[in-house]
């Protein structure tokens, strides 16, 4: 700690001018062959922080709609979203990266995802044989909160993430969903009591959680209690080893008393 102090003023000039333009002040669109002189924007989540005009940032975001980027305006820089960029982004699922569905099914999607909580204009594939939304979702890794006519998902990383901080940090869904909404600096969007049924924010990160995780453990938790009843006491070890794992995932940890 102490070998900072005599550093400081130097971490200090680079934390100011990495608030800044950094090193890049003077130049013009730094993507790839782009000879725009005006460029207002970088990403927060892509590496390096380059600046870029409006075209490439979006261009560069076609498959990274979940990105948070930041506009150069009066001086500083302000968070923004991708979708308030003219003329907004749109994305594809069902096609290879940068093409466009002919038959597409366009929706406003509600993501939650690591960094902070974003609307998404999403287009679902709508060509013949195209799968059911549910599996175009899953197949991106977006778990969907609501079982019929999804319009809010959670992102399986996001899931994951809230499951170790569940378990290990015995952190509330209430209070991880309260971070997540302040997390971007950017405005959220409010979600209605359509898609969180028991007008609690955290329900949407809960009900995905039990989704995710009772769907692949079903058998394993239930099918072994369930098991008892027809096997009678012969299967009493299998039953109490399946129930005690249960409980451990569930009354320890996603179902527990930690969610409120
Ligand atoms: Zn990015
Ligand atoms: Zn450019
Ligand atoms: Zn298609």
């Amino acid at each position: 700690m102490l070998a900072f102090i005599p550093e400081r003023m130097n971490y200090l000039d680079a934390l100011v001018q990495r608030e800044g333009r950094g090193p890049w002040w003077s130049k013009g669109c730094m993507g790839t062959g782009c000879l725009q002189l005006e460029a207002e924007y970088r990403c927060e989540d892509c590496f390096g922080g380059r600046l870029l005009c409006r075209s490439c940032i979006l261009d560069r975001h076609r498959d990274e709609p979940l990105h948070l980027v930041q506009r150069w305006l009066d001086h500083h820089f302000q968070p923004c979203t991708l979708q308030s960029i003219d003329p907004g982004l749109r994305f594809q699922l069902g096609h290879a990266p940068g093409e466009d569905c002919d038959f597409r099914d366009p929706r406003k999607f509600v993501v939650l995802d690591n960094n902070t909580i974003h609307e998404v204009q999403v287009d679902f594939c709508g060509c013949l044989g195209a799968p059911p939304i549910r599996d175009q979702l899953v197949n991106i890794g977006w778990f969907p909160a609501t079982v019929k006519e999804p319009e809010t998902v959670a992102t399986l990383s996001l899931l994951r993430r809230f499951h170790t901080l569940n378990l290990q940090g015995r952190v509330p869904a209430y209070d991880f969903y309260n971070a997540l909404e302040r997390a971007g600096r950017i405005e959220v969007p409010v979600l209605s009591g359509k898609y969180v049924p028991y007008e609690a924010p955290g329900n949407s990160v809960i009900r995905g959680v039990l989704g995710w995780f009772v769907i692949p453990n079903w058998n394993l938790l239930f099918g072994e209690i369930c098991q008892l009843s027809v096997s009678g006491p012969a299967a009493c070890s299998g039953t109490l080893k399946g129930s005690a794992k249960g409980q451990a995932l569930f009354g320890g940890g996603v179902g527990g008393g930690r969610l409120r």
